[in-house]
């Protein structure tokens, strides 16, 4: 058993910068930095939207700095995972994978949510080599080029008109014959020429050689019929599960599993539990937004613990 003034759950731009600002002000933050410490970055390549690097840095790379950043302040970063929380009464409670359980004044939750893969062993193979989950981040490196998008939702159109306004061609690949996402977003899609729809369909494999995605293989579902689509990116939006299981019950989820925030704030339904970044963000999923509310949530839990 173990008392702490504040508790990070989760790495990531959101949890580190949390870390940063709470070490900063001298709330010991204890982190467990969770299953994919350095969070979704640590999946991408190049990161160019990142203030203050205008050479651009790998997201690996930018996370270890993150968490050095973190660490220099007196941050306790811990690898493993909370697998526990009880947030009725404070202190919080917390119970973690090395056998520790916690009891914390402030708990702030930073675990992120996973982007939704298809599966596929060819996009395993070149992900960060051609294979993308975020059109944002990496569109820009496809610009003039043809390129593949899976998915059917809002997320997918949005990225797919992002895309078309970046690169030669864009093929929406959806396996049913109509969009899930609203109909201003089908809209903008079907008025857009440069997307090309491939309805009924499914990326069978993603083709490339050693310098990356060269095409993907589709199959239409109707028909049985495959054919390959010559494309230099294949990004996929097919949806995020956030990563909220273990606070199921503990803090009021939205109807997708996000943690619900007082807007402008981080504050969740519980007082002195905050979430920042993408646990409670579906719609701007930056890394740079991450670390604006991981800042947010730190101040707030310092304020919290000065009332
Ligand atoms: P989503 O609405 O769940 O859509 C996922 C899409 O991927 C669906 O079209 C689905 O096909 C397809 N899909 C799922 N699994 C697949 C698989 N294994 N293979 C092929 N296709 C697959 O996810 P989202 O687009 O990320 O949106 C999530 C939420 O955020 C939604 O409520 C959305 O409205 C909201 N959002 C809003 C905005 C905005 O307002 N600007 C922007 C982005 C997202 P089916 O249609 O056949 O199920």
């Amino acid at each position: 058993m173990e008392q702490v003034k504040c508790l990070i759950i989760g790495s990531g731009p959101a949890g580190y910068t949390a870390a940063i600002y709470a070490a900063r002000a001298d709330l010991k933050p204890v982190m467990y930095e969770g299953m994919q410490p350095g969070g979704q970055l640590t999946i991408t390549t190049e990161v160019e939207n990142f203030p203050g690097y205008p050479k651009g840095v790998t997201g690996p790379e930018m996370m270890i700095e993150f968490k050095e950043q973190a660490m220099r302040f007196g941050t306790d970063v811990r690898s493993g995972l909370v697998t526990n929380v009880d947030f009725s009464k404070r202190p919080f409670k917390a119970e973690a994978d090395d056998g520790k359980t916690i009891l914390a004044d402030t708990v702030i939750i930073a675990t992120g949510a996973t982007a939704k893969w298809l599966g596929l062993e060819s996009e395993k193979k070149y992900m960060g080599q051609g294979v993308s989950g975020c059109a944002t981040c990496d569109g820009f490196f496809y610009r003039g080029k043809d390129v593949a998008i899976v998915g059917g939702g809002d997320t997918a159109a949005e990225e797919a008109t992002y895309l078309a306004k970046l690169c030669k061609k864009v093929y929406m690949i959806h396996r049913r014959d109509a969009l899930r996402a609203s109909k201003a977003m089908q809209h903008k899609v079907m008025n857009t020429a440069n997307i090309e729809m491939v309805w009924n369909s499914v990326p069978e494999e993603v083709l490339g050689d050693d310098g990356g995605v060269t095409g993907v293989r589709v199959r239409n579902v109707v028909t049985s019929e495959s054919r390959d689509l010559d494309v230099w990116g294949f990004f996929v939006a097919i949806g995020h599960q956030p990563n909220t299981d273990i606070f199921r019950g503990q803090v009021e989820l939205d109807e997708m599993g996000y943690v619900k925030t007082i807007p402008g704030s981080t504050k969740t339904s519980v007082e002195g539990v905050f979430a920042c970044g993408d646990v409670q963000d579906h719609y701007y999923r930056q890394a740079v937004t991450a670390a604006g509310t991981g800042c947010m949530a730190a101040i707030e839990a310092e304020r919290f613990l000065g009332n």
